[in-house]
């Protein structure tokens, strides 16, 4: 597969000794400002070490990079109608749900919920919409509607970004790294629905996991929504202790230990090892069931899902949710081939496709959280294996992007598996995050913002780049 190159933001001729001098200091600014994590190696709640991190901002085009901060909003408004439209989801996730349990479980809540009717209409969206570049074009890589994360890390990484240029002395560069601030607006977000919610005692309720690693981003955003309004009070706790501590009050309000709660963030709930038992999908429908604004509110989730995701790329389903056709074509054009494996001749055609060259396809499974894709060989023995049988329906087969490559270095926290000090100098690409909030209900949207980006960079030969995991790396976009 041919792929271009991207030229680095400033010359690349630092000698070794500089630039184990400027590396140390540049994990230093990070510790000091929060690029950091809790070690998943020696986990250890009294210590951070820095999050994966590019030394420089990384080259990225600035028409599509304008281009896709230029959609966010029509993107919320779509997502918005997706989640409220009954029939859609039925019928897009109809044949996913009979062999996914997973996603099984999540619909069955939705449709308890929608049977009862909603105590609560109103839906919060902290989404995040990623992109790859492919032969010159930017295209979406999938849209994130549950625990879209680093908001609260990119503030503090553009500044850094900003700080090394001028450190190497290229100050007059920094015009080039846009302005960024995605906390600042996701808690803004968070905060116009604690309103809307108008009780001023009502917490705000963060549904994390059992342990978080990516403890630094989520604070963020509990110390931006003090600092923005310091009355509003914060409480985390994660679905296992929810199953002692939350119930329903008389008028269905959220209450965990006399709390009522407003709002309820989930940054954890999206990933199957969240619900260990059925206990832990039980507090999920009451979380549901409840009066409290939901971020997302279970139509949110499924709305964000792979399966969704392919039914919105077939010909002619934006036209049920936009009626502006420049609207449809704007969203159209970032949207890559998606195919849908349920038992029909079309999907037959693209599974020999796919088998026969494995290198175009990615193969994907309703999860999130990375590192659950198939890649390369393991498409063909894959889809073999489950060709004949009802769980290929669980999957959707996606275009594979190869971006532009360019040279960078990443700084982590340890030397192993690279040999030098600590850091890897190396051909890396990058994917785009664009933030957006959206709230409203099933007729109305009253709040709909872009909010900020996410650079997330990994060594070209990575097939999936996760911070957490350690393999991708947080950055910056230098526009060019
Ligand atoms: P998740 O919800 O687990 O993050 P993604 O669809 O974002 O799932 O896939 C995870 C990662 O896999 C992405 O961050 C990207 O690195 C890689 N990836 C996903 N889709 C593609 C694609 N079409 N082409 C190339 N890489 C992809
Ligand atoms: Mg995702
Ligand atoms: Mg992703």
């Amino acid at each position: 597969m041919e792929v271009s190159r991207l030229q680095p933001c400033i010359p690349l001729h630092l000698s070794k000794e500089e630039l184990e001098r400027v590396v140390d200091k540049a994990k230093d600014w990070a510790l000091m400002h929060g690029i950091s994590m809790r070690s998943k190696v020696s986990f250890n709640k009294n210590q951070v070490e820095v999050l994966p991190f590019t030394l420089l901002p990384s080259s990225f085009p600035r028409k599509n990079f304008e281009k896709v901060k230029n959609i966010q909003i029509l993107l919320n408004e779509l997502m918005h109608k997706v989640a409220h439209n009954n029939s859609f989801l039925i019928k897009s996730l109809k044949s996913t749900t009979d062999a996914d349990p997973f996603t099984a479980k999540l619909f069955s809540i939705y449709e308890t919920i929608y049977k009862e009717g909603f105590s609560q209409t109103l839906s919060l969206g902290l989404l995040r919409s990623d992109y790859m570049l492919h032969k010159n074009q930017i295209k979406q890589v999938e849209l994130n509607t549950i625990a879209s994360s680093f908001g609260g890390i990119v503030g503090v990484t553009t500044q850094y970004h900003k700080h090394i240029l001028s450190e190497l002395g290229h100050a007059d560069k920094i015009k080039n790294i846009p302005e960024n601030n995605p906390i600042n607006g996701l808690c803004e977000g968070l905060i116009h629905a604690w309103k809307l919610y108008n009780n001023t005692k009502a917490v705000i309720l963060f549904v994390v996991e059992n342990i978080t690693y990516n403890i630094c981003d989520q604070r963020f955003h509990e110390f931006e929504i003090s600092k923005i309004n310091p009355d509003i009070k914060v409480i985390r706790r994660s679905l296992k202790d929810l199953v002692l501590e939350a119930k329903l009050g008389p008028n269905k309000q959220l209450i965990v230990e006399d709390l009522e709660v407003s709002v309820v963030y989930f940054r954890s709930g999206y990933e199957v090892e969240a619900y260990p038992t059925e206990q832990e999908w039980a507090v999920r429908l009451l979380i549901e069931r409840s009066q409290a604004i939901k971020c997302p509110s279970i139509q949110y989730h499924l709305a964000g899902t792979k399966k969704i995701q392919q039914s919105l790329a077939y010909t002619d389903a934006l036209s049920l949710f936009l009626k502006d056709d420049n609207t449809i074509k704007q969203i159209q054009e970032v949207f890559a081939g998606l195919y849908s494996l349920e038992f029909n001749n079309d999907a037959e055609t693209i599974i020999d496709k796919a088998i026969s060259d494995s290198k175009k396809y990615v193969l994907k499974p309703q999860r999130e959280g990375g590192g659950n894709n198939v890649y390369n060989e393991d498409i063909k023995l894959h889809l073999e294996s489950m060709r004949n049988s009802v769980e290929r329906t669980a999957w959707i087969l996606m275009d594979r992007f190869y971006p532009p490559v360019q040279k960078n270095y990443i700084i982590r926290a340890y030397n192993e598996p690279f040999e030098d000090n600590h850091f890897q100098f190396s051909d890396v690409v990058t994917e785009l995050g664009v933030y957006g909030v959206i709230i409203g209900d099933h007729d109305n949207i009253i709040y709909n913002k872009e909010v900020g980006h996410i650079l997330r960079t990994k060594s070209s030969n990575e097939n999936e780049g996760g911070i957490v995991a350690g393999i991708g790396a947080i950055d910056t976009p230098y526009l060019i």
